[in-house]
């Protein structure tokens, strides 16, 4: 600063002794302002470089590279334009990290400002609610959502409670439940969660479901059984009429146990870890259990007279080279037991039952069930394995049935790495498979 001072002082200096030597006293006082009015017109030029400098877009390139106080002038400008640049740069890539982030949840995130318009909205929420995260911008989310419900949420204004919605895609088939939450903040700015809640939703109606099963499976039976008791209390009974109710009510009182054998069943399997490779069982073991139950069955069932079941079996000669099979013993007898005595349940006696394990050539061994009896409508075969699914009530409860044995089975299978498939003809039969891995075998 000083010097410049110093320079236009000297510049005055010698214009004025310039002055002086050519035309005296008003030449001096002419050299003098000459020398003033250049120093201003040299200053004027270097400020105004600054000022094109600074008039640039963006990031202004190079400084001008000048001296003194407009040089440090722009300097400094240039140090704060830049802090300023990287500050917005920073706050920007926070913004983009804080948006990926609620762009990744699993949840529908939008934000809404004071006015309820869509401020922004990640994927989820767009799919969930049918809204377009660039179009929809600024539009009122009330416009967009034109569920009456929601309208009543928002009105109502209380929000500590979710709001179940149909989803967007939502079809009778397919229906779609979303739970969605509003949450205020900023100043009358909302923060919209939405979240898909059908799998919870169905999960919800199926144990409803389950427990008006399991009651109306225990009731039956226990209405007769009271019923029974209060004939033996109020009526004279002879003792050939005492048996034969005795005998009834043991039918009953062995229907609820199996069911609750059953259920015990179910939620072991559902509970405990899967079968591990260090329990090793010959699969001619599960086989001759299979044909025992068969055949006990069928005597059971075969009105005296009548022929019984015709039950098939591979010779016994091979069964040794089927080789072990890997996983607990227990669950696999009762899968395979199952398909077995079904089919004799329903084939009526006199029908043919045919049972096979065939080695498959890519490795892994197939079970197969085949049977002659009723078959099964097509529209009834998706449905069989739900618990207490049954194609004829009556006939399942006559033969012993709770309704819970292929459940049963197409868990304990698929706890084995086994699928369960079912073929069947309405009139001709049926045929149960399970292909086991070639990991669960050894020995063939
Ligand atoms: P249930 O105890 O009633 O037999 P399951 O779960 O074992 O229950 O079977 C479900 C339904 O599948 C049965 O009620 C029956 O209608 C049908 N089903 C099962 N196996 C056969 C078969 N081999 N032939 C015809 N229908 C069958």
């Amino acid at each position: 600063m000083p010097e410049r001072f110093l320079l236009l002082l000297g510049l005055q200096l010698a214009g004025g002794a310039l002055g002086a030597w050519l035309g005296g006293a008003w030449g001096a006082a002419a050299g003098v302002a000459l020398a003033a009015w250049l120093g201003l017109g040299w200053e004027s030029r270097r400020a105004l470089r600054v000022l094109r400098w600074l008039r640039q877009d963006g990031a202004p390139a190079s400084v001008p590279a000048l001296r003194g106080p407009w040089g440090e002038a722009a300097d400094r400008m240039q140090r704060l334009l830049r802090q300023q640049q990287q500050q917005v740069a920073a706050g920007d890539a926070r913004l983009q990290e804080f948006l990926a982030a609620m762009q990744a949840s699993p949840n529908g995130v939008v934000l809404l400002d004071a006015q309820g318009r869509i401020e922004w909205c990640n994927q989820t929420a767009a799919r969930h609610l049918g809204l377009d995260p660039v179009r929809d911008l600024l539009q009122p989310i009330g416009n967009l959502l034109r569920e009456p419900a929601f309208h009543a949420y928002c009105t109502a204004g209380d929000f500590s409670d979710e709001l179940l919605l149909p989803g967007r895609s939502s079809t009778p088939t397919r229906p779609v439940r979303l739970s969605v939450r509003l949450y205020p903040y900023g100043q009358g700015r909302q923060l919209m969660l939405s979240r898909d809640v059908t799998a919870i939703e169905q999960a919800e109606a199926m144990r409803r479901d389950f427990v008006a099963n399991v009651s109306h499976e225990i009731r039956t039976p226990l209405t007769v059984l009271t019923g029974f008791i209060e004939t033996l209390q109020t009526l004279p009974l002879d003792a050939a009429e005492r048996t034969r109710y005795l005998e009834l009510m043991a039918q009953q009182g062995r229907r609820m146990q199996h069911l609750v054998q059953d259920l015990l069943t179910l939620s072991r399997l559902e509970g405990s870890p899967l079968p591990g490779l260090d329990e090793w069982t010959p699969v001619s073991v599960l086989l001759r259990r299979c044909q025992e139950e068969g055949a006990a069955l069928s005597a059971l069932l075969t009105p005296a007279g009548a022929p019984p079941h015709v039950l098939r079996f591979p010779p016994e000669a091979e069964w040794d080279r089927y080789g072990e099979i890997a996983g607990a013993a227990a669950e696999l007898q009762s899968a395979l037991s199952n398909l077995v005595t079904n089919a004799v349940r329903y084939t009526l006696p006199g029908g043919r039952i045919t049972v096979s394990w065939q080695p498959m050539p890519a490795g892994g061994a197939r079970f197969t069930v085949s049977d002659t009896g009723p078959g099964i409508a097509p529209e009834h075969l998706p449905r069989l394995t739900e618990r207490f699914y049954r194609v004829d009530r009556s006939r399942s409860r006559e033969s012993g049935g709770t309704g819970l044995g292929l459940a049963i089975a197409k868990h304990a299978l698929q706890r084995h790495g086994a699928h369960l498939r079912i073929r069947s003809t309405l009139g001709q039969g049926s045929e149960f498979s399970a292909d086991f891995p070639a990991s669960r075998l050894r020995g063939v």
